[in-house]
């Protein structure tokens, strides 16, 4: 089963993601805990969290505090958390599925992606979020296939996905899978709108998430570039939010929404927590929608590039 409907997604596998979930990076400790206590206030009931983010613990407790407190239950909340760059030597993905239930404080996890297609190597502590790298400075790379760190996240968890794949390194999955990949999160908006990727993964049933909807992409990130894309600022989006009086930031998750692609915004604010979640009441012209699909950017439009690990083997892109 796979539908798209109004407010969710009910995925291949049967389990419903609300269309509108809550990114968790790059916020820790209390700050990622009081943010997501008042998205939940505010009725977010999905989370996107990861090993990488090192915040399971925050986003754990506040959702147990929430379900002890409001008399929610485990099942009202759909949690998303995914297995690090440097996590994948044979043995190690399930010892971390263990571990990362074990800071969420969660008896289980509703999604669990493989976080990026290139493998690092990790120094002795596993848990450290330092990676080897050579005399030259170059993060080093392991060759664990792909399929091969599907084939033992299978036998601990059931429903799983990707994150930063390409078509055709979902297409080697599902040869060889038992468990079909749920989902692919990866960035996302209208100067990068995926169209070639959503399409691949709606034919198979494959869900899209959006990841940096609002051009979060634009902050600056250690070894990583990243463009500044100014999302806020942009002529076509200003003049679309002007004529509908909504936010800009509700024209580039609207523009996400209506094509089934589930949007995870960050933020810490309150009053914009609220509108980012308030996108189900109005809807573009064609004229409205020409104008944002006009601002495909093609391979320029992509403001993760992600050079550093460019040399893998498995980069996708
Ligand atoms: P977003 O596109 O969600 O942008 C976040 C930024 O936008 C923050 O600075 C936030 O500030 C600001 N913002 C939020 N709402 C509004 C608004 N209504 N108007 C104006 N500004 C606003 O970027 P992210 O890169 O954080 O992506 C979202 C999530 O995606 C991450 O938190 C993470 O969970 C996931 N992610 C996954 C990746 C992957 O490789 N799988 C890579 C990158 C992100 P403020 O908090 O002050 O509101």
């Amino acid at each position: 089963m796979f539908e798209v409907r109004e407010k969710s997604v009910i995925l291949e596998n049967g389990n419903e993601i609300p269309l509108v979930g809550f990114g968790t990076w790059p916020m820790k400790g209390d700050e990622c805990y009081h943010a997501i206590r008042k998205a939940i206030e505010n009725g977010y009931r999905h989370f996107d969290t990861a090993f990488h983010y090192q915040n399971e613990d925050a986003v754990g407790r506040a959702i147990n505090d929430a379900i002890e407190e409001k008399k929610l239950t485990r099942s009202d909340f759909f949690v998303t958390s995914k297995l690090a760059d440097h996590h994948k030597m044979p043995g190690t993905p399930t010892k971390m599925i263990d571990h990362q239930l074990e800071k969420l404080g969660l008896e289980y996890i509703d999604l669990y992606l493989i976080h990026s297609p290139w493998s690092l190597v990790p120094t002795e502590d596993l848990l450290s979020m330092e990676k080897k790298k050579d005399a030259s400075g170059k993060l080093e790379m392991i060759d664990t296939p792909l399929t091969e760190t599907w084939r033992e996240l299978e036998k601990a968890i059931k429903s799983l996905g990707v994150s930063n794949f390409s078509s055709s390194q979902i297409s080697d999955i599902l040869k060889i899978c038992k468990h079909r990949p749920q989902m692919n999160q990866v960035e996302c908006h209208p100067l990068f709108p995926q169209d070639e990727l959503l399409h691949f993964c709606h034919e198979e049933k494959i869900n899209l998430t959006a990841y940096s909807p609002l051009g979060g992409v634009s902050r600056e990130i250690a070894e990583t570039k990243t463009k500044n894309f100014e999302f806020m600022k942009n002529e076509t989006i200003l003049k679309i939010a002007a004529e509908l009086e909504k936010d800009p930031a509700q024209v580039l998750l609207k523009f996400q929404v209506r094509r089934g692609i589930i949007v995870i915004p960050k933020s810490a604010n309150d009053e914009r927590q609220k509108s980012n979640k308030d996108l189900f009441s109005f809807d573009f012209s064609k004229e409205q929608l020409a104008e944002l699909e006009s601002m495909n950017g093609g391979k320029e439009g992509r403001g993760w590039t992600e050079e550093r690990v460019s040399h893998s083997k498995y980069f996708p892109w």
